[in-house]
């Protein structure tokens, strides 16, 4: 890659049901449209590699036309990645476990291919072009299908030893009385306020008799998590104190990240935030209430994502670190960072 003038790089957002994909320029500039499809999945339930392949070959190959130099590629993935080698170690909504990602994406193109996972791409999008710029600590959250994030400490990324740092969500809230997650543990917060705990206690509701609005809009099938949305527009007592509950816990969860590490801005993106933009400023008022410090209740902000997609930004971020053309300084210490050349 050129330092000096850069080429805008192909960014790919890899979720649990939807591929992104957008060229990037080094001042975070869209060129062009932010394309989106559904993920393939084999019939074995795992993602279809050579699915997704396809699907991004011909952007692939209009990125080829549209650069000066061979063009770079990004790649934000929902699960955990090793960063050196961009395998994914496991990412459980593709059914993958050490599945060498990276250099299948870079041996099919023969082109140079970085790859992260998509919370900690996330928060580098917010450190370089959004929200956190200039600020040394502050923190990512989504809020989705699951519950988590990433850490921005001292002016840069911080994985910690394995580079699992931040599953504020997987802190333990109640393995008694709680239910089974994802992580193969019990209780932990995410099972109580990420889109499918709202959605279980929305059908709890439905199934009680305690709710004839959420009955209503259920029409004899499943609560889902829009669904006790509409049901809090419609004035639905029982909606309003799930979600109240939900995010009474995300204020104790992140509140007491705050304490620990003296973050000055949480920025939340994921699902549900997208489906009720008012869930981020509830937060950021009733958080105050478990901040320990005085400066820290009149400091902290919390804000939405500041880009349409910060995982997808930063996917191209991440090129632009490693590469050359934005300094690396916000990038993990202690790792060697270098797009993945297989071919
Ligand atoms: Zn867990």
């Amino acid at each position: 890659m050129n330092a000096d003038s850069p080429d805008p790089v192909l960014a790919i957002d890899i979720g649990g049901t939807s591929l992104r994909l957008a060229l990037i320029g080094v001042d975070g500039a869209l060129h062009g449209e932010i394309a989106q499809y559904e993920m393939p999945f084999s019939s074995d339930g795992a993602a279809d590699m050579e699915g997704l392949l396809n699907l991004m070959d011909p952007h692939v190959e209009r990125a080829r036309q549209r650069v000066a130099d061979e063009p770079m590629i990004g790649v934000s993935l929902c699960g955990n990645v090793d960063l050196v080698s961009g395998d994914a170690i496991l990412a459980p909504n593709l059914g993958w476990r050490n599945w060498p990602f990276g250099r299948l994406v870079s041996e099919r193109f023969r082109l140079p291919v970085c790859v992260a996972t998509d919370v900690r791409q996330a928060v580098l999008a917010e450190a370089i072009w959004g929200a956190g710029m200039g600020l040394r600590d502050f923190a990512w959250a989504t809020i989705g299908t699951g519950y988590g994030g990433y850490l921005f400490l001292n002016g840069r990324l911080y994985g910690g030893a394995h580079g699992f740092a931040g599953n504020f969500g997987h802190i333990t809230l109640d393995e008694v009385n709680g239910y089974p997650c994802g992580c193969g543990r019990r209780g932990c917060f995410e099972t109580f306020v990420a889109g499918p705990a709202i959605a279980r206690a929305g059908q709890a509701a439905h199934e009680a008799g305690k709710s004839v609005i959420l009955s209503s809009l259920a029409l004899g099938g499943d609560v889902t998590t829009p669904m006790v949305f509409r049901a809090i527009e419609l004035g639905d007592e029982t909606a309003i104190a799930i979600v109240d509950e939900a995010i009474r816990l995300i204020c104790i969860n992140l509140g007491g990240m705050v304490n620990l590490l003296d973050l000055s801005l949480i920025v939340i993106g994921g699902g549900v935030t997208e489906a009720a933009p008012w869930f981020v400023e509830r937060i950021s008022s009733d958080i105050r209430a478990y901040l320990m410090t005085a400066e820290a209740q009149r400091d902290l902000r919390v804000l939405r994502e500041s880009m349409p997609n910060a995982a997808l930004w930063g996917a191209a971020a991440h090129v632009f670190a490693a590469e050359g053309p934005i300094p690396g300084d916000a990038l993990e210490e202690g790792i060697v960072h270098r797009a993945i050349r297989a071919w």
